[in-house]
């Protein structure tokens, strides 16, 4: 497909049934903005801007010239070098770029600036507009402790605990006591999920101190730590404010954000399963208020904990637009971003309070370039295959990338959002699984397998989900195991039809002399997960009829050969199987799992159950790097005798440090790289004897 064309359909989604909002003074309205961003949040707010007829500049790095937000911009401006800290970050380049291009306003998305008050500030003596909240309210609700007191006076309900500076790890512990364990150590500077850790006794808490201190001081810039009681197996619930520069402050109802990795979203949705109405309603008359006591203005989000028995507490305000804001537009119909850049031009809100109302059920994962298998390590590369499902009724896609896009290793690696709506909670989780089922992404590792696994957990299904369900039920992180599909027959009757295919158009090859044609049997055997199993494949209209262990299945579809996913029906039921050819072997993804299958003639089978098992390789004896990235340090040298769990090496990728550390005894033979070094993934970095 044309890129032109691809991107329209990519970046220009069908509107979902938006509401239109009251256009006071039109003539306020800026003619041009530039988005301080990149990626999937770009170009959301683009589309948006768009639609407005409000004209859009992008900022890019080096390492972005060629982004997905860079071609959908109508202007755009380089502002330096691929690391954040050099582009993204710098708000001389960015508030230069504003001024040559007269930009008027310029939206943050989130991450980077969009919570940096000094940003705002800049853009203010610059005569330029920030869409988003007063520097004074970021400020306010940027630092953990100052907005758990803020939160306090205000009347909404907090999390027992300290809200002052931990002074050192004797202080730590002293305050743990009173609080009582477990607790939680949080870096008041903190976000992202990071410079957070849970303490149950002593020990912990003096060790998880320094370590929070060191992570909060890295990673913010501000090492300032402090002690909260850790509520047990809470969900995590937020709610979506919105506030104008008249003063008029409402809310959009809640998101349930509970299915976390490492207190980081995975899966998120609207409205939650769990709360009562009357809980939503205090909840969003707390997040009101504070909004109010803050003078808040635009969007923004209030995080709560809520526990088994519905008993809220504030964790802290998000003052910009979040991730996870489309699951709210599809069950309000309204269009965050756009209310954003009206509050922003001085528009009042368009309804009130009583005048929200939400339909259906929303869902958003999250697809990120990571490597579940790997202890969800960032992956990186170029996107050699990328075919996001179509935008059909209930089914968006945020992206932020196109096939040919190179993922970097130096940004967040999510690369879109699915986002489904459903007029019921089950509709809306069958429309994820066909989104996922859908989703075709080669050339770069991602979480698709993942995903699609939680879809189907039955702690999800049934709406009973905590913050540690996924550290739970995946204790030892994501494995093959977990992938195991429920319905192996189904894959069975539908790649002994798509067999049954290629094997009739090689038979139809022409050439063949008269009377030597080959001939298609009827009957096959299927090799899958180590087990033979027997069908027969009977061609009817518009596909097969498989029969395997007495049972028919009705396999229909127009797939043709080459296409990446089989699209049709079995039973008269729609599927979606993604396949790929390697030689004799078929390699179908369906539902999360990833299966490798033969099809022989009988007598093939049983020759090829005779032939001995090929050994997978040994790679106990060497080091490989589990991602793309660079070597940092070295922590052996050649001749060194190695325990297991020792640190051997630091590989830097994604502006995250991965320790990797010996699997076993040994001692290292040789070492293949240097300090310095970029690594492949599966490189060798060092042999052991
Ligand atoms: P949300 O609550 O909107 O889901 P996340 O916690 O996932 O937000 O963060 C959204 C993005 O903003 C991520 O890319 C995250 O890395 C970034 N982010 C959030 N808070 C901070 C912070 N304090 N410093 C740096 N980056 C942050
Ligand atoms: P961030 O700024 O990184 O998003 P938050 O304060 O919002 O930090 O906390 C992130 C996540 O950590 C929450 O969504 C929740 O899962 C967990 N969490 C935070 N505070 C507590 C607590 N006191 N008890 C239990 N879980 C908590
Ligand atoms: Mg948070």
């Amino acid at each position: 497909m044309p890129l032109k064309k691809r991107i329209q359909r990519i970046g220009l989604p069908p509107d979902h049934n938006r509401r239109d909002v009251r256009r006071v003074g039109l003539n306020r309205m800026f003619k041009k903005i530039l988005i301080a961003n990149r990626g999937e949040i770009a170009c959301r707010v683009m589309r948006t801007a768009r639609r407005l007829g409000i004209a859009t500049v992008a900022v890019y790095s080096e390492a972005d010239q060629d982004a997905l937000h860079v071609l959908l911009a109508d202007e755009s401006v380089p502002i330096g070098p691929a690391p954040a800290a050099a582009s993204y970050l710098s708000i001389d380049n960015i508030v230069g770029a504003c001024r040559d291009t007269g930009a008027q306003a310029v939206h943050p998305g989130y991450g980077f600036l969009a919570e940096n008050a000094a940003f705002v500030d800049r853009l203010a003596n610059a005569g330029i507009v920030f869409i988003g909240p007063p520097a004074a309210a970021i400020r306010a609700m940027g630092d953990k402790i100052a907005s758990k007191l803020l939160a306090e006076k205000a009347g909404v309900n907090t999390i027992p605990g300290h809200a002052d500076v931990i002074q050192d790890p004797i202080h730590a512990v002293a305050v743990a006591r009173k609080i009582g364990y477990p607790v939680m150590l949080k870096a008041s500077a903190g976000g992202g999920g990071r410079g957070i850790r849970v303490a149950r006794d002593d020990d912990q808490c003096a060790d998880g101190f320094v370590r929070a201190t060191g992570e909060a001081s890295g990673s913010f810039g501000d090492e300032r730590v402090f002690i909260e009681k850790y509520i047990g197996r809470p969900r995590h619930i937020e709610i979506q404010v919105m506030a104008d520069a008249h003063g008029n402050v409402i809310h959009l109802g809640e998101r349930e954000c509970s299915l976390q990795r490492r207190h980081q979203k995975v899966i998120e949705e609207a409205p939650s399963p769990f709360l009562s109405d009357e809980t939503r309603q205090a909840m969003g008359r707390q997040a009101v208020a504070l909004a109010a006591a803050v003078g808040y203005q635009s969007a923004g989000t209030v995080e709560f904990i809520v526990d088994q028995d519905q008993n809220f507490y504030f964790l802290e305000m998000n003052t910009r637009l979040q991730v996870e804001h489309p699951v709210t537009e599809m069950v309000t119909g309204i269009d965050l971003v756009e209310w954003m850049i009206r509050i922003a031009a001085g528009e009042p809100l368009p309804i009130s309070q009583a005048d929200v109302r939400t339909s259906g059920w929303a869902i958003e994962a999250r697809v990120y370039a990571e490597d579940p298998f790997r202890n969800f390590l960032p992956s990186a590369g170029r996107l050699v295959r990328y075919l996001p499902p179509p935008e059909t009724e209930g089914m968006r896609v945020d992206t932020g990338v196109y096939e040919g896009s190179e993922v970097s290793i130096h940004y967040d690696p999510m690369i879109a959002k699915l986002i489904t709506h459903g007029t019921s909670r089950e509709q809306a989780v069958a429309r994820m699984r066909d989104a996922l089922n859908r989703f075709y992404i080669r050339g770069v590792t991602h979480n698709i397998s993942f995903l699609a696994a939680l879809v189907e957990h039955t702690g999800f299904r049934s709406g009973r989900i905590h913050t540690s369900t996924i550290a739970e039920d995946y204790p030892d992180g994501f494995n093959p195991a977990d992938m195991a599909h429920d319905d192996p027959a189904l894959l069975i009757a539908v790649v002994a039809s798509i067999h049954r295919r290629y094997m009739d158009r090689a038979a139809g090859i022409i050439g063949q002399m008269p009377g030597y044609e080959r001939k298609v049997h009827d009957d096959w055997v299927v090799l899958m997960g180590g087990a033979q199993h027997t069908v027969h494949v009977s061609p009817v209209e518009g596909g097969h009829d498989v029969t395997y262990e007495d049972e028919t299945f009705q396999v229909r579809s127009a797939w043709q050969f080459g296409e990446p996913l089989f699209i049709g029906t079995v039973n008269g039921n729609p599927v979606c199987i993604q396949v790929e050819r390697h030689n004799l072997n078929y390699r179908l993804y369906h539902c999360g799992s990833q299966v490798d299958v033969r099809v022989f003639t009988p007598r093939a089978a049983e020759l090829a159950a005779s032939m001995p098992a090929k050994p997978p390789p040994d790679t106990s004896k060497s080091l490989l790097s589990p991602m793309p990235g660079m070597l940092s340090q070295l922590k052996v040298r050649v001749g060194d005798v190695v325990k297991s769990g020792q640190d051997l090496a630091v590989v830097e990728a994604m502006k995250m440090e991965n320790v990797l550390r010996a699997e076993s005894d040994g001692r290292v033979e040789k070492i293949l790289v240097a300090e310095g070094d970029t690594l492949a993934v599966d490189q060798t970095i060092m042999e052991f004897e």
